[in-house]
């Protein structure tokens, strides 16, 4: 059993967990990268290995940096079993139309503007893509086994994060890991608290706010929001709210109908404008998920709370002329209804906007947060004038406190944590707290890495220490380096193939002479070892199966896909052959004289990052 990071590994986006056992292939979420062009540009790469021979996705939740690739890989081949909670299904099909949709807009926009390098610009997928996608949704309960076929077992976990989201626990033959998804806080304003999963050998973990503690509110809850309305309301403007149609409208309803039932604010209109919302809201309606103690009503049961629908409506409000509070998405005002509001209230110095959550780098809302004085929408300069306030108590992702908790409450220890979804510093200061506090190995993945997931009964789970341990804590050798016995002597196949890819990585034929101890083949005919090494530099290995003393390799080398046959022997590699992927150039030519990369497809670019509304923070 092999587990490979194919997303979200180093950033917070694109999650995309390989699972393989034996022949068959697994993946544990599909999410869109986000953000950086360099991380949005691998949505439109090769997928590493052939989507056809994917069974089955487990999808955490219905967030689009977790469930927005799913049609690509629909669209490339991928027709196995796509297994997640009901409320997650209904969610991932209003974020993943709204998705297509937006795409489909932004390449008719760059065909009308002549600006993509496609001719003509395309869209990653289609509304009809997801309609072909949601045919393959198959629902799981929270808490019960799942017979996956094969031995494979799944469960599901409240993960307390949007509604619907889960942890998944995977296990096969003795071994398990368990991926935490996102995870929320200990107390979300609407959901049942998240669960405690059973434990596992492997963790999966994200780490987004590894780094971070929310702040508490001192006195009540909300007040800056509270206090910026009672503001903006006596001097006669109205307030904007960007916010994530999937959870975060919710949750501002809700504080907005408890702060005036409380008399905190005055009684004005609220207004709903964002398409995607009120059919999110639809699917919290009838969700059993929410807490015992909160009834749909607290969402809605607002004097005065209007829903707009019609774009005539949304358009009548652009520039209110009375004083009233308007709810719209995009969050990040990348997109979406939001976007005209902000044109139209942004240069009037009584509103304000209040930004609900982390504003991404590149986004609109993260430039108004840095103070921006003047926003490019519609292709024209409009000047900044209204007050600009984030209120951080809407934040839904778990702090550090929040994820060791979590950790912590495990059944049992972890011989290995992979912290994933985070950005680096995030990452590598929650490593520094498991470590020192629980004593478990803990890894921060690289982009493509591969590693082996083995039995826990081999090996005692580390003890949790006692505050005699703190500083200097028990710590087990990480699973790349616990290797199972193979046929290939002291060293795992894994670990030899591990090896070959560092090497071709850097180009390193020297490196490379130490683990291989046998020709290499290429279309029949034998290269030359640092030829060759030079020919599939970048390599990137995505997946390994080991069949003893013969193994395939997959990885991904100047954007194409390279399959290695390897053939082993007392601890070295004793031949390869390549299939696909780069040619070595023709004996006797320079080394340097290779094949050059071959740019991935550039995606319909966008004047300000896209991040449609279905993303989070
Ligand atoms: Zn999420």
């Amino acid at each position: 059993m092999t587990l490979t990071f194919l997303g979200a590994a180093g950033t917070v986006t694109g999650s995309k967990h390989l699972v393989t056992i034996g022949d068959r292939r697994v993946l544990v979420d599909a999410g869109l990268f986000q953000g950086e062009k360099r991380w949005r540009e691998m949505n439109w790469a090769k997928f590493p290995v052939d989507p056809g021979s994917i069974s089955d996705l487990l999808l955490t939740h219905a967030h689009l940096d977790h469930c927005g690739y799913i049609p690509a890989l629909v669209k490339a081949g991928f027709r196995g079993t796509i297994w997640c909670t009901p409320d997650t299904i209904e969610l991932a099909e209003i974020v993943l139309m709204d998705s297509a949709h937006l795409q489909e807009q932004d390449a008719k926009d760059a065909a009308e503007g002549g600006w993509s390098k496609h001719n003509p610009p395309l869209a990653l997928y289609t509304q009809e893509d997801v309609q072909t996608t949601m045919r393959l949704f198959r629902p799981i309960d929270f808490d019960v086994d799942v017979d996956l076929r094969e031995g494979l077992m799944v469960r599901l976990t409240r993960a307390g994060h949007i509604l619907g989201s889960a942890c998944v626990n995977l296990t096969h033959e003795g071994r398990s890991i368990l991926f935490s998804g996102d995870l929320g806080r200990h107390d979300h304003p609407v959901l049942k608290p998240r669960g405690v999963p059973q434990g596992a050998d492997h963790v999966l973990m994200e780490s987004t706010y590894g780094d971070r503690e929310h702040p508490e509110p001192e006195g009540l809850p909300h007040e800056e929001f509270a206090e910026t309305i009672r503001r903006t309301v006596a001097r006669g403007g109205s307030v904007l709210v960007p916010a994530f149609a999937v959870d975060r409208t919710e949750a501002v309803l809700k504080v907005v109908t408890e702060m005036r039932k409380a008399g905190r604010i005055p009684e004005v209109p609220v207004f709903v404008n964002s398409p995607m919302a009120l059919a999110a809201l639809k699917v919290y309606r009838s969700s059993e998920e929410l807490r015992p103690d909160i009834h749909v009503d607290d969402f809605t049961d607002l004097k005065g709370l209007r829903e707009v629908t019609s774009a005539e409506e949304s358009m009548a409000l652009n520039d209110p002329k009375f004083p009233c509070i308007i709810i719209s998405s995009s969050g990040m005002a990348t997109g979406g209804r939001v976007v005209h509001h902000l044109e139209h209230m942004l240069p009037d110095p009584r509103h304000s906007v209040v930004l609900t959550g982390y504003q991404g780098a590149g986004t609109r809302g993260r430039m108004l947060l840095d103070g921006a004085k003047e926003l490019k929408m519609h292709g024209r300069y409009v000047p900044v004038r209204a007050t600009i306030v984030q209120d951080k108590e809407f934040s839904v992702h778990a702090d550090c406190s929040d994820l060791l908790d979590w950790l912590r409450d495990l059944p049992r220890k972890p011989r290995t944590v992979y912290l994933v979804h985070g950005e680096p510093d995030s990452a590598e200061a929650l490593k520094q707290r498991i470590v020192t506090e629980f004593g478990i190995t803990c890894v921060v993945p690289r982009h493509g890495e591969v590693v082996s997931v083995e039995a826990g009964a081999a090996q005692p789970a580390p003890e949790v220490p006692t505050p005699d341990h703190v500083g200097s804590p028990v710590v087990v050798p990480p699973a790349t380096t616990t290797p199972a016995p193979s046929a290939s002597g002291g060293l795992t196949t894994l670990q030899l193939a591990n090896r070959m890819a560092r090497a071709l990585e850097s180009g390193d034929g020297a490196a490379l002479a130490q683990v291989l101890a046998g020709p290499v083949l290429v279309d029949g005919a034998t290269a030359d070892t640092s030829v060759w090494a030079q020919e599939l530099r970048g390599f990137e290995l995505v997946d390994l199966v080991d069949a003893g003393r013969r193994a395939v390799a997959r990885g991904l080398a100047a954007g194409r896909e390279v399959v290695l046959f390897l053939s082993l022997d007392g601890g070295r590699i004793t031949g390869v052959e390549q299939v696909g992927g780069p040619r070595p150039a023709s004996p006797g030519s320079s080394v340097l004289g290779g094949s050059a990369p071959q740019p991935a497809p550039q995606a319909p670019d966008s004047p300000v990052d896209r991040a449609p509304a279905g993303q989070e923070d």
